[in-house]
């Protein structure tokens, strides 16, 4: 019998690329969204929508009773930088107050294994680029606190209640599959926003800082295909099949600037993308880089996805389609 997945925030932009994977390998998948960041039209493939908040127990409750699902996906979470700082409550609240509340019923309901989008936010300012998981960890913002605070309610629980839990820890997910992209409102992801430039939505770019320890002085991060992200989540599934727990990085091990990023989009997209120097982002750690090791020797896994711009090239195909989003 096929296994069944419940995914949370499987209507968003990595769950719904990861929901669409499993249905094509055949898991049973039920999504559990409260559709405030997500899409009903990012929803493919025949899995089920619930809809519903993670601070509602009583309604997850009802879900798990009603699904008995095998594995939980954790994708729901808020998940800005900026906007932690600005309402800190707002994220501890769903990202781990909320988010314990899916652990307790998940106890409940004797479901003991759970795959976590954790993030490179845990680590904070790095201390040596690649970083890989043992390094240090002191986020630098209420985001990578909360998502660092809920991997250590996982641990707790392991040693509590026996959960076994994955936490991938993502570097900046990128690209689009033929169907489903990236449409937050308000955007604020770097691609997402350069290539509104050539689509005619905006002037130009504001690139945060050219003052960074980099080389161009520009930020550096690991862009990681959506796809690639998705495949790592079903090879997490063998991990917990095994009765095991591990928090692993998901990146390629290349950091590119923000400035190679409007470049490589220019010659994706043969458009001039004009841009500005604007003061840093807080929060901005100067280089974020995977050292993707342990990914590949624990998952298996290699991403398929090297190049910025084949990356940029699956995006640029997706939003010339749906400039406007899944509202188009
Ligand atoms: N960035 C920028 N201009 C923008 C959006 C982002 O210069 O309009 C920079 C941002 O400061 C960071 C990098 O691009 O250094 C990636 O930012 P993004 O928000 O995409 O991902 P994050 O690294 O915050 O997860």
């Amino acid at each position: 019998m096929a296994e069944k997945i419940l995914v949370t925030g499987g209507a968003g932009y990595v769950g719904s690329v990861c929901v669409a994977l499993l249905r094509e390998k055949d898991y049973e998948v039920v999504i559990y969204d409260n559709l405030s960041a997500g899409h009903r039209e990012a929803v493919t493939g025949g899995a089920k929508l619930e809809v519903g908040d993670l601070a509602d127990r009583a309604r997850l409750t009802e879900v798990f009773a009603t699904h008995t699902p095998d594995f939980v996906m954790h994708f729901a979470a808020s998940c800005l930088v900026g906007e932690s700082y600005h309402d800190p409550i707002l994220y501890y609240r769903n990202n781990v107050a909320n988010a314990a509340n899916l652990v307790d019923v998940m106890i409940e309901h004797d479901v003991r294994a759970i795959i976590f989008s954790s993030s490179c936010a845990v680590y904070g300012e790095p201390v040596r680029v690649p970083m890989t998981e043992d390094d240090p960890k002191n986020p630098i913002n209420p985001y990578g606190k909360t998502k660092l605070t809920f991997e250590h309610l996982l641990e707790d629980c392991d040693a509590a209640h026996g959960l076994k839990s994955v936490a991938l820890r993502y570097f900046n997910a990128a690209g689009a599959t033929d169907e489903l992209g990236e449409d937050h409102d308000p955007e604020t992801h770097l691609i997402p926003i350069v290539l509104k430039v050539p689509l005619g939505l905006l002037d130009g770019v504001e690139v945060f800082g050219d003052d960074y320890p980099t080389p161009d002085g520009t930020c550096v991060r690991d862009y990681v295909h959506v796809s690639d992200l998705a495949a790592a989540h079903e090879s997490a599934l063998g991990i917990l099949r095994q009765g095991k727990s591990e928090r692993i990085n998901l990146g390629n091990g290349n950091g590119f600037s923000v400035l190679d990023v409007i470049r490589a989009s220019e010659h994706v997209t043969g458009k001039n993308i004009p841009s500005k120097v604007s003061p840093r982002r807080r929060g901005d750690p100067a280089a974020l880089v995977a050292g993707a090791g342990k990914a590949a020797d624990v998952l298996g896994w290699q991403p398929s996805y090297t190049s910025l711009e084949t990356i940029i090239e699956t995006a640029w195909k997706w939003h010339k389609e749906h400039p406007h989003g899944y509202r188009d």
